[in-house]
């Protein structure tokens, strides 16, 4: 497998991809890191960053960015797998609003670093545009607008758009109104995360590529090439957790695919708009993402791939013919613009990671040592770094405004065996998959979706 054939961020990176020297033997560390996605990395980084004499040790199966971060949409975004409502049930209202709050930071906090560390990553803090093209979408579009104002967000932080402001922004077909948030930047994604990798070993953290970790114990973590004994070990393997061994029911991994087109002439930007490179979606059921990306491409996914049973990750499981087809269509439909035959020139996919109350969560069991954060669904690229900054908190033994975030040794229920799991979670797509169509035929909001949200707590 090259590892340019994973998304189309990392084929159009300058760098040949070549993996770093793996592991070669037994060693000591401080904290040592299984996983070199966002989460390791940025873990990683504010741990060196508060303590430059801790001995750091990254250990990541393949290469830095093999995973979801350096596949995804781009949207490094103040969004959260769990809606306010459902946190402030939990944890309170002025709970749930620091964590939002602590969301909006993180966005600006990711800009700062980027820049500072000089990673080129095509960031641009352009918001996000949601579009409503039914009237059924435009009354979800008002209820978010209005759910905001009951937990004091201003128009500051989601502001409701008429057909024409929307249009605006994103010229798509039959674009009825919709909202924008500016909590939202557009970045290549792949350039972050190696660019991150490499501002963590400017700092002495040591990173060993094609070292997979074998299991995770109190100190310890082991790879076939050596043990790292180390009394904090951080798991930030998302996805691809349950191959670890008691890991198996911790998250599922839900699979999100993606298309890229060729890049566009600038007639058809004219067409589409984007021009602060917004992010956007729309308020359907089943999940769609896109980007302008710097070079002038649409990035688009959506969620919809089936969930394997046994929570097998394999990388055929990133090439769903069914699904691209439904995504260029999806193109098609949004952007007239773009021709009937939309030219998409890359496909791909990977795996996210879904806790079973859909609640991300970071942590450090003190008694063992062992620390952990994911969960995030689909909103990892933003909440990693909240997360990174906050396990380096957690580690260290520093109690801040971030430890106090109620996300922090939140505990998720374990997934049901199988096979009630697969029946489980792919009931569910084809309840939100059967939800948009029959809102389409029906112009009416499908109940079935409203009550399967519920049971979700959202
Ligand atoms: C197609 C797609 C689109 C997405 N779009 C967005 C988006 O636009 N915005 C957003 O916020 N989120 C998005 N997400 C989610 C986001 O990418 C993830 O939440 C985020 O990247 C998770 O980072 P991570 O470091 O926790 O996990 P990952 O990036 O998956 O990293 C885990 C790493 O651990 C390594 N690993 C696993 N097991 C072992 C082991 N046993 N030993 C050693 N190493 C191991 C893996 O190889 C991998 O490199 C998307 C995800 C996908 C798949």
């Amino acid at each position: 497998m090259r590892y340019q054939d994973l998304s189309y961020w990392l084929s159009s990176l300058d760098e040949p991809l070549t993996p770093r020297p793996g592991l070669a033997g037994d060693t000591d560390a401080d904290v040592a890191i299984v996983g070199a996605g966002y989460t390791g990395l940025w873990t990683a980084y504010y741990l060196a960053l508060a303590d430059p004499s801790l001995r750091i040790v990254v250990l990541e199966k393949e290469i830095a960015g093999y995973g979801a971060s350096g596949r995804n949409g781009g949207w490094c975004s103040a969004l959260l797998p769990t809606s306010l409502p459902a946190l402030a049930r939990r944890h309170g209202r002025d709970r749930a609003l620091d964590m939002q709050r602590a969301m909006h930071e993180t966005v600006r906090e990711v800009g700062r670093v980027v820049a500072a560390e000089g990673i080129d990553c095509d960031w641009r803090a352009g918001g996000t545009v949601v579009l409503a093209r039914s009237d059924v979408q435009l009354g979800r579009a008002r209820a978010a607008v209005a759910e905001a104002r009951e937990y004091g967000l201003a128009d500051e932080d989601l502001v409701l758009l008429d057909a024409a402001e929307a249009a605006a922004r994103c010229h798509a077909e039959g674009v009825r109104g919709g909202t924008y948030t500016p909590h939202c930047a557009a970045v290549h994604p792949a350039k972050l995360v190696r660019g991150l990798a490499e501002a963590v070993e400017r700092r002495g953290v040591r990173v060993f590529e094609r070292t997979p970790v074998t299991a995770v114990r109190a100190g310890v973590a082991l790879t076939p090439a050596g043990v790292v004994r180390a009394p904090v070990v951080v798991r930030a393997t998302e996805g691809f957790t349950p191959a670890l061994p008691g890991q198996r029911r911790a998250v599922a991994p839900v699979y999100s695919l993606m298309v890229a087109t060729e890049p566009l002439p600038e007639a058809t930007w004219a067409r589409i708009g984007l021009a602060e490179r917004e992010t956007f979606s729309d308020y359907r059921h089943v999940i769609i993402y896109g980007q302008r990306t710097a070079d002038g491409r649409l990035a688009f996914g959506g969620r919809g791939a089936p969930y394997h049973f046994g929570s097998r990750v394999r990388p055929d499981y990133d090439r769903e013919p069914r699904v691209f087809a439904a995504l260029r269509r999806v193109l098609g439909e949004l952007f007239p613009a773009l021709g009937p035959a939309v030219p998409v020139s890359h496909v791909w996919g990977g795996p996210l990671g879904v806790a079973r109350d859909w609640t991300a969560s970071v942590g450090l069991d003190r008694t063992t040592g062992l620390a952990w954060a994911g969960g995030y669904v689909g909103d990892g690229v933003g909440s990693s770094n909240l997360a990174g900054r906050t396990l380096a908190d957690l580690i260290r033994g520093v109690t801040s405004d971030l430890t106090a975030l109620p996300w922090v040794n939140h505990r998720s229920p374990r997934w049901e065996p199988e096979p009630l799991r697969w029946l489980a979670v792919n009931a569910g797509l084809r309840i939100m998959f059967s939800a948009d169509e029959a809102e389409l035929r029906t112009g009416r909001p499908s109940r079935r979706a409203a009550a399967f949200s519920r049971l979700l707590g959202h």
